[in-house]
């Protein structure tokens, strides 16, 4: 089956989907959720594109549209570009040079949606019946930002029995990945005339020294790890305070963002916060107050579920050797499907994590290939 491959077809689709620009923000996922809609269909699937506030998913199915034995999950927006005049070959125009596909979204995760098509065209240029309990392909709005489309999606009722998420691993089977939390932390303290300092409260010194206790306790938390993911991590990550040279500032601002380990609460990580905080309030005269800006569960899938056998078996029979079961860094569309709608799920597609959301982001051509047939494989065994 697998030498019915179109290596031209998925590397031709790869670039023309860097080719449409999905950057979110804005969140302008609707071309290309119409333009895969279209492929999806001539190969032979449902496919209809579910719009929804000026955003939209893709979503097609050999049967049903609310439920299947076995999701292809993976999205449809990147980050944006940035500065252009950062990259060294332009990030929408689908490059392929040396073996690697170039532009913004090559590796995050249109090279993922490309090796799906090209596994889907795979099966069907062998003629292979994929008449089970039915495949579902989901390209989803908003992963990068606050996961819109696949709380759509499972939120209207879509179930499966496994699930595979398509993110960068290097085809690596990942089952487990870190949770977020984002706290902004507001340090309220009394403005005065620089010349009088004595007068005010300088809330930027308080957010300062909670800045820095924050660095310490990043260190004591890099002592606990995880057997795939290692330690959790945090960081501050923004800092504002002042209004101008000769005010002392009453207000300081700062965000941190606590990557979590499965079975990590975000109300652990806050008391930590609060008491952090809290000897700072004393020692500086400020108060402060704590907001969670976003937390996105950790999730972890028992290595001896089905889903990660099968998975581990099609990277065996492409790649030629046993894949090391791993964790998955970033925080991905995958929680949803583990902690809100019960779905047994991995992670495993083509690019390295490294090169999402990086200057001349790219993927390698070879993984690509790869990737349509790891999914080729992995779809024909549980369909
Ligand atoms: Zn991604």
């Amino acid at each position: 089956m697998i030498e019915h491959v179109d290596e031209e077809y998925i590397v031709s689709i790869a670039s023309r989907l860097v080719r449409i620009n999905s950057e979110n923000p804005p969140g302008r996922e609707a071309e290309l959720a119409s333009f895969l809609a279209e492929r999806l269909s001539e190969l032979g699937l449902k496919a209809r594109v579910d719009a929804f506030d000026g955003r939209a998913n893709c979503i097609a199915a050999t049967k049903d549209f609310e439920k299947a034995s076995l999701l292809l999950l993976t999205h449809l927006d990147t980050v944006p570009a940035g500065e252009r005049g950062a990259w060294s070959i332009p990030p929408f125009e689908g490059v392929i040079r040396d073996g690697k596909l170039y532009g913004r979204g090559a590796a995050d995760a249109k090279g993922c949606i490309a090796a799906i098509l090209g596994a889907l065209k795979t099966l069907a240029d062998s003629g292979v019946e994929l008449d089970g309990g039915g495949l579902a392909f989901a390209a989803v709005a908003d992963e990068e930002v606050e996961s819109q489309g696949v709380r759509r999606l499972i939120g209207k009722g879509f179930r499966a029995d496994y699930a595979v998420v398509g993110e960068p691993t290097s085809l690596q089977v990942c089952t487990a990945h870190k949770g977020r939390l984002v706290a902004l932390v507001k340090f309220v303290g009394r403005y005065a005339h620089s010349s009088r300092p004595d007068l005010g409260i300088n809330a930027l010194y308080a957010a300062s020294e909670f800045a820095l206790e924050i660095e310490e306790y990043s260190k004591r938390i890099a002592m606990r790890a995880h057997p795939l993911l290692g330690p959790p991590a945090i960081s501050v990550t923004m800092f504002r305070a002042g209004e101008k040279d000769n005010i002392v500032p009453g207000l300081a601002e700062v965000v941190v963002d606590y990557r979590a380990l499965p079975g990590e609460r975000p109300e652990a990580v806050l008391n930590e916060l609060e008491h952090i905080a809290g000897n700072v309030d004393q020692r500086k005269g400020t108060r402060h107050e704590t907001i969670v800006l976003r937390w996105v569960s950790p999730s972890e899938v028992d290595a001896k579920s089905r889903i990660v056998k099968v998975a581990v078996e099609a990277v065996r029979r492409i790649l030629g050797y046993e894949p090391k079961i791993s964790g998955f860094q970033a925080t991905c569309d995958m929680s949803y499907l583990v902690n809100d709608a019960g779905i047994p799920s991995i992670i495993l597609g083509p690019g390295d994590l490294k090169q999402a959301h990086a200057v001349d982001e790219w993927v390698s051509v070879a993984e690509l290939i790869a990737a349509a047939k790891i999914y080729a494989l992995l779809i024909s065994s549980l369909i």
